[in-house]
């Protein structure tokens, strides 16, 4: 691997994430930030980006370019919407370079097209670059493993600031992805992710979902298991973005000098199983 710190490009530079990351690859050894891109159209466009996070200039001006910003790069951070991350997803690929992507709400055709562009780049994708939330997906499926669906239901229950595009939440998602997997059970035919109206009793073997929005809430996951007289409760709550900035700056370093594929946080953290 080469010694040299590795060349970060920040897309959504001016987003929540995005300055949370422009802030922490200023901190962490290793890396560097080697440009920053925004939405074409975009008030922040030729902005300062150092100025936009809060640390003052730093000299890389936003831009709207992304396959120049990332021609000499080694990896791009990623945290936009599905559409962008698709559009980045095949420049990556083209580039040859690593692309972390957080961005969560992607559809099955957007999976299967940064699945393919993955052949050629050196992708890690997760619903949540934390360490913590990664490590209770693993209790989870250990939970959802040893509890029979007969006597057990699960439930996934959480929270997000009121400006979140999306429902369930990509962590919510992983956290019902990893019990399916403990029950060994196809997870997109045993979700339930909305109720409403007359909807009957509780169908054994399925796992729910609970989305609540409002304020300023960064991520407040828990997981129930609810049996016969007791209640089982595994929960994570997130107190600052940092920690998925954090992450995701490990995963670029993490998968510098990985062959092409698609990989997720768990291979980064050494907990996939
Ligand atoms: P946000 O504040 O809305 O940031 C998204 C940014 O992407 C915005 O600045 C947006 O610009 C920009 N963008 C949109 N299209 C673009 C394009 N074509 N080129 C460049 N930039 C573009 O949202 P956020 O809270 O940072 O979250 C972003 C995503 O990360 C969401 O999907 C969220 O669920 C996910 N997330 C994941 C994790 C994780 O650990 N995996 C953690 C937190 C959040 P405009 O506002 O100008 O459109």
């Amino acid at each position: 691997m080469s010694d040299a710190a590795m060349k970060l490009v920040v897309v959504g530079a001016a987003g929540r994430m995005g300055q949370a990351l422009i802030r922490l690859v200023h901190e962490i050894e290793g890396v560097t930030l080697h440009a920053a891109v925004a939405r074409p159209g975009s008030a922040f466009v030729g902005k300062d980006a150092g100025e936009i996070a809060g640390l003052g200039p730093n000299g890389i001006i936003i831009g709207d370019d992304p396959l120049a910003a990332f021609l000499h790069a080694d990896g791009v951070l990623d945290f936009t919407t599905p559409d962008t991350t698709n559009e980045f997803a095949a420049l990556a690929a083209q580039a040859r370079i690593v692309h972390i992507i957080g961005t969560t709400g992607c559809s099955t055709e957007d999976e299967a097209r940064i699945a393919a562009a993955a052949r050629h780049a050196r992708v890690v994708k997760s619903g949540n670059m934390g360490l913590g939330v990664n490590l209770l997906s693993v209790l989870v499926e250990q939970a959802a493993r040893a509890l029979d669906p007969a006597d057990w239901d699960i439930e996934v229950l959480e929270m997000h600031h009121k400006r979140k595009v999306d429902a369930p939440s990509g962590t919510a998602l992983l956290l019902g992805a990893a019990a399916a997997k403990g029950r060994g059970v196809d997870f997109a035919t045993h979700s339930v992710r909305v109720r409403d109206g007359h909807t009957g009793p509780r169908e054994a073997g399925t796992i729910g979902f609970a989305t609540l929005r409002g304020g300023s809430v960064i991520g407040e996951h828990s997981v129930v298991f609810a049996g016969e007289g007791e209640l089982v409760t595994m929960s994570h709550s997130a107190g600052d973005r940092s920690i998925f900035a954090r992450g995701a700056i490990k995963a670029a370093l993490w998968a510098r000098d990985k062959k092409p594929g698609l990989y997720s946080m768990l291979d980064v953290l050494g907990l996939s199983q």
